[in-house]
């Protein structure tokens, strides 16, 4: 991350002190905190919660559990999430935070009780002018729910906009669930008439079938594309004909979420699912699935990032040798922090907005990001990631300045 940082601050001509400054976290918080499990056993648990800039609003991010949580990489992500607002123009500053543990090994009663005490440990850090969490991988409505309400007993009082991606009726708000996945089309989408492309000649591989790779895959089926290729955890597949995803949400629902078994396709390796002759993948699991290692061998036309940092710096520079088109993270999958923010309005706001509405503005802004990253690439001559970071270092470090001088 940082060569892309210094390509788009050199072409800025940014100052060293506010290179350094825009490199480093404004905060960095570990917690511990212990819970009784079911079997009555008690377990400690490690936290963290990083926010990297507050320049252009309240901090804002995903909460991650999973065991490989770690201090560098929540680091990384925090930073990510200052890029991806303000490169779609969302007054929000960037943060990340994150539980070690695996979900799947707990009970929704051991999920709420470690999340409950993850916020108490944070309750002075979080706060809807101040630091916004939401849901990222291995959480969702249920642990923003316990966020909320934790919060809102140590305050006394009920705070519904400290935190986003809540169910509809601890005040969440319509399409959240699915804007990351819907943003993901958007662009994806806006890609292929970039390249002239017809989405109904087009073939798309999926990697993961979490909730962004879902409803990514479910909103490109249902404009036509074919989406021959699916991966998750435990398998990975491939249909040239083109998988029937209402179909496969449906058996991987009632199959415990895992589409582990699925019929009507081909098993493969889930690294060859990267590799196949397809128009559009979709890396949507992970950071670093494509490095040097494998970038030279991918085929497809365009890489749209539905994860957070799934292509290295390395394999970057290789992917634009062979003329691969990347749609970098902090655009492609912003459409889950744009529905974030329209949450934490509606919340402010005691409003209640309506779909059509939230899809609409969703799209103007996905669209508006597209095009200019597309422009500041062509006038600078650079990668549409490169582009994206010099919109996005531009107004941080402007406001950053501003703020400085002002003190
Ligand atoms: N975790 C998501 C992301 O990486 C969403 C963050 C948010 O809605 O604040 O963009």
């Amino acid at each position: 991350m940082i060569d892309r940082f210094n390509i788009a601050a050199d072409i800025l001509n940014l100052d060293e002190s506010i290179r350094q400054r825009l490199q480093k976290p404004e905060k960095q918080i570990v917690v511990n905190f212990t819970i009784t499990l079911d079997n009555g056993k008690i377990q400690n648990f490690e936290g963290y919660r990083v926010i990297h800039n507050t320049a252009l609003g309240p901090s804002k991010g995903g909460i991650r559990y999973d065991t490989a949580v770690n201090l560098d990489e929540v680091k990384a992500l925090a930073a990510w999430m200052t890029w991806k607002s303000a490169v779609t123009g969302i007054p929000f500053g960037g943060a990340k935070g994150g539980i070690i543990c695996d979900p799947r090994e707990h009970s929704k009663t051991e999920l709420e009780k470690i999340t409950r005490a993850y916020t108490k440990s944070l309750s002075d850090i979080f706060g809807p002018e101040k630091d916004v969490p939401a849901p990222d991988m291995g959480t969702g409505p249920d642990e923003m729910g316990w966020l909320m309400d934790e919060f809102s007993l140590v305050h006394g009082k009920t705070i519904h906009a400290v935190v986003t991606g809540k169910h509809l009726h601890s005040g969440g708000s319509l399409g959240r669930v699915e804007a990351t996945g819907r943003g993901v089309s958007i662009i994806t989408l806006l890609a292929l008439q970039k390249l002239k492309l017809r989405p109904v000649k087009t073939t798309v591989a999926i990697q993961g079938f979490g909730n962004v790779g879902l409803h990514s895959a479910l909103f490109l089926y249902e404009k036509g594309l074919k989406i021959v290729a699916i991966s998750d955890v435990s398998e990975a597949f491939y249909n040239p004909e083109g998988l029937n995803i209402p179909e496969l949400i449906l058996y991987y629902n009632l199959n415990n979420k895992s589409i582990k078994g699925y019929p009507n396709s081909l098993a493969i390796k889930h690294e060859e699912l990267l590799l196949l002759e397809v128009d559009v993948l979709i890396p949507a699991a992970k950071e670093d699935v494509i490095t040097q290692k494998n970038a030279g061998a991918i085929k497809a036309k365009i890489i749209i990032e539905g994860a957070n940092g799934p292509v290295s710096s390395d394999a970057d520079k290789i992917l634009h040798e062979n003329n691969v088109l990347v749609v970098p993270d902090i655009l492609a999958n912003a459409g889950g922090v744009t529905v974030s923010y329209f949450e934490w309005l509606q919340n402010s706001l005691l409003e209640s907005w309506r779909i059509h509405q939230i899809n609409k503005r969703l799209e103007d802004i996905l669209e508006k990001g597209f095009e200019t990253v597309f422009r500041v690439a062509e006038k600078h001559n650079v990668t549409p990631r490169i582009a994206a970071y010099v919109i996005a270092l531009q107004k941080v470090a402007d406001t950053q300045a501003i703020k400085e001088v002002a003190l």
